[in-house]
């Protein structure tokens, strides 16, 4: 059977970004069976005791009330099951000063979703077949913004600045507002705060700009806060959620423990969330409820954001550190080799400045030595322009025990050696 897909239905068949060269990770771990692989590449968080605890608990008490028929023998409110909602009203309001209601609040299933909805409400072809753009006013950010809009032309994203410091081998992306424009022609902004790939956090001023430069044409801007506080709370540096009249704030539980419950809650002015909500009743009805039923209690109750704090972020901090620490020991001080500034997520992003090969075969170099990682060509979606630097970056996932971030790290040093003096060696 070969079905005759629609131009939707090519674009939506379509593996994008990271997802297509998880297909040679998926191969070269099944063809290394037996043989001793270190994963790098993971984006599923790991499995914390304290965590999966709490859903357990939360779990528990629902088989146990009355509460559970309503939750899952019965269809709900396509913006979510009330009392998370509630429970998410409640504990905004009292944590940032707000006045949300429920009005202002929508449930979807994974924040990936809400992305998809957003993407092709605001973004793609007016009525009077005007393109609106997508803009990621910070590229690299998360490649699953490479298959979100039924019109692929409309995502568009802008090359930052590189604050570097070559002593420390340390760099940070910010945003060029060189160069960054939102016109009549933005249909939505939107990037990841902490940033997956990069683990980077764009502060809070450059927030309020981006928002305020939007402000004026009406333009939503949708702030993907997966890593954000209160949960997961994957912040090393200090951060302040925004909120605001055009501002979407963005939030998924997976991080937090939940991915495979799939919810995403969208915070933000009625008339943006009526409209994602009315997509999401035509594509869905709405989100299960019971991973909604679970995250209600551990909400209200204040113990996922209390375990966020205490167990999740130190957790991946760590991590992070050790991988920093070996990094520092292994790496030769004479290559231009840049560590992106830790400031969250649940990733190390490894900049190779003038890597004499591509990403793509320095990450085959590597699992010659049993060591995936991901190459970084993938989480530039919507930069059209050629830019060498999308073929010198490395996402490396804190996933990893402490010894295989160690021992890959050390290799991944071995190979970097290598590669920059082969080149030498043949100029
Ligand atoms: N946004 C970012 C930055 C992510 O890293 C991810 C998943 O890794 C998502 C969104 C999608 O998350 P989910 O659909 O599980 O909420």
């Amino acid at each position: 059977m070969n079905p005759a897909l629609t131009k939707f239905g090519v674009q939506m068949s379509k593996l994008t970004g990271v997802r297509a060269i998880m297909k040679d990770i998926n191969e070269t771990l099944r063809a290394g069976i037996g043989q001793e692989l270190m994963n790098l590449s993971a984006g599923n968080p790991l499995i914390l005791p304290e965590v999966e605890q709490l859903w357990r608990d939360c779990t528990a008490e629902l088989l146990s009330s009355s509460e559970y028929g309503e939750v899952v023998c019965r269809y709900g409110y396509s913006r979510g099951y009330s009392p998370l909602i509630e429970a998410v009203a409640k504990d905004f309001n009292k944590r940032y000063g707000l006045n949300l209601t429920e009005r202002n609040i929508l449930i979807t299933p994974g924040s990936q979703t809400l992305y998809f909805y957003a993407a092709n409400v605001f973004g793609g072809y007016t009525i009077n077949e005007q393109l609106k753009q997508i803009v990621l006013p910070l590229s690299p950010d998360y490649t699953g913004y490479g298959g979100v809009s039924l019109v692929p032309e409309a995502l568009f994203a802008y090359k930052p600045t590189l604050d570097i410091d070559t002593s420390s081998h340390r760099f940070k992306y910010r945003p060029d507002f060189s160069q960054l424009s939102i016109t009549e022609n933005t249909g939505c902004v939107l990037f990841s705060r902490p940033c997956n790939p990069t683990g980077n956090v764009i502060t809070d001023e450059e927030v309020e700009k981006i928002a305020a430069l939007a402000a004026p044409l009406n333009v939503p801007v949708l702030i993907d806060s997966a890593y954000a506080p209160p949960f997961p709370a994957l912040n090393y540096t200090e951060m302040t959620p925004t909120f605001g009249e055009n501002i979407l704030h963005c939030m998924s539980l997976s991080k937090a423990g939940l991915p495979g419950e799939r919810v995403g809650i969208a915070i933000g002015n009625e008339k943006l969330i009526e409209a994602l909500e009315c997509f999401q009743a035509n594509a869905s009805l709405h989100s299960s409820r019971y991973g909604q039923a679970i995250a209600a209690r551990a909400i209200d109750s204040g113990e996922l954001a209390r375990i966020s704090e205490t167990v999740i972020r130190p957790f991946y901090q760590n991590k992070f550190a050790v991988l920093e620490s070996t990094l520092a020991a292994a790496m030769p001080d004479n290559l231009p080799w840049f560590l992106h500034r830790g400031e969250g997520a649940i990733f190390a992003w490894i900049w190779l400045q003038d890597l004499p090969i591509s990403d793509w075969d320095f990450y085959q170099q590597l699992k010659k030595v049993g060591v995936i990682v991901v190459p970084g060509n993938s989480f530039f979606p919507g930069l059209h322009e050629e830019w060498e630097h999308k073929h010198q970056c490395f996402r490396v996932s804190l996933t990893g025990s402490d010894e295989e971030i160690k021992t890959g790290m050390q290799r991944f040093a071995q190979v970097a050696q290598e590669v920059y003096q082969s080149a030498t060696v043949s100029a």
